[in-house]
């Protein structure tokens, strides 16, 4: 192997440009050419393929979003998309590809590299929504965002004695809901995996707002429903004031954290040891601090484990 290339694809996620940085400087150390492709698999089939060097990925480690810009092609989920995808690596002499992105973005890797074409993924998502590695790029810097504007919706919810709903991405993932509302001590933390009942919350605000509690935030997973319409309940069944605040794109923005660069120079590293070993279909991730490597169809086909024990101690000391 001696060309490889790299792209980002699906959903954006802070530290994907510090994945992209380690792709290209590991490559490059090891002596391959090193291209990239803009707007993932749509820039692919358009042949919108850069030369890229050391200095292509300088001052990008602290910044959010990608600089190879990201996109969704649905003309890549045909064959003769794939096909035109195919044709263009070849053009460029690229055997191997990196694919920094979510589980869509993992499948049609895996279809790529039924194609001849050596493929490793590297987990990026905010949502944390992968089965296979503890933690994916961009979920740590994501869950501070939320963290701080929790912080912020608490001063004033003391202030006015209100009832805050903020809700949170993740898909159908409550990992940023979870973690978010056990670091910022939220009253109540809702869940897709769990589900809830209204009226048994509605009960316990008024209880809480009984024993003397100032305010009450909860923080709602986007895959269980809407912020706006649970405020709208909250407040006709207490009687209690409630808003809503919905975060939305803020939370995919932001300079990464320090845990989301590690991660990313961890496994862009490690990508390329693999395409360098001549492995394909493969996943990197991350699983009790150690990093590894699966087959992305393991990889996609094992089912998220939910953290209980996380959930409890949130309950617990809300
Ligand atoms: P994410 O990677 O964040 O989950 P998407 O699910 O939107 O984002 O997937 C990103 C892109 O990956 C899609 O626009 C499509 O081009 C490609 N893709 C998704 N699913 C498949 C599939 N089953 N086969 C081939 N390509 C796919």
């Amino acid at each position: 192997m001696k060309t490889i290339a790299v792209l980002t694809s699906g959903g954006d996620a802070p530290g994907m440009n510090a994945a992209i940085r380690a792709v290209v400087r590991t490559a490059l150390d090891k002596k391959f050419t090193v291209m990239g492709i803009e707007r993932g698999y749509s820039g692919l089939i358009n042949g919108e393929v850069m030369p890229m060097e050391r200095k292509t990925v300088a001052d990008i480690i602290q910044r959010g979003g990608t600089v190879l810009k990201t996109a969704r092609s649905e003309e890549f989920k045909t064959e003769k998309g794939r096909k035109k995808a195919v044709g263009v690596l070849k053009k460029f002499g690229i055997d191997g590809l990196v694919v920094i992105g979510g589980d869509g973005s993992f499948r049609g890797a895996q279809e790529l590299s039924k194609m001849s074409i050596a493929t490793i993924g590297i987990p990026g998502t905010i949502d944390n929504d992968l089965a296979y590695t503890d933690f994916t790029i961009g979920f740590d810097t994501a869950v501070n965002t939320v963290l701080d504007a929790i912080n912020k919706l608490r001063d004033t919810s003391t202030s006015h004695e209100r009832v805050s709903v903020v809700e949170v991405m993740g898909r159908n993932c409550g990992d940023i809901a979870l973690y978010s509302g056990l670091a910022g001590g939220a009253e109540n933390i809702i869940l897709p995996e769990i589900g809830y009942d209204g009226d048994e919350l509605c009960r316990s605000i008024i209880r809480e707002k009984t024993k003397g509690k100032l305010h009450n935030l909860i923080v709602l997973a986007e895959g269980i429903g809407g912020a706006e319409a649970l405020a709208e309940k909250i407040q006709k069944v207490t009687g209690i004031e409630a808003r809503a605040t919905k975060l939305g794109h803020i939370q995919r923005g932001g300079s990464p954290s320090c845990m989301d660069r590690i991660l990313a120079s961890k496994f862009g590293y490690r990508a390329v040891e693999l395409l360098e070993e001549g492995k394909t279909s493969r996943v990197v991730g991350i699983r009790g601090g150690k990093i590894v490597d699966l087959d992305i169809d393991e990889a996609l086909n094992m089912s998220k484990h939910f953290d209980n024990k996380l959930y409890n101690i949130a309950n617990a000391l809300a």
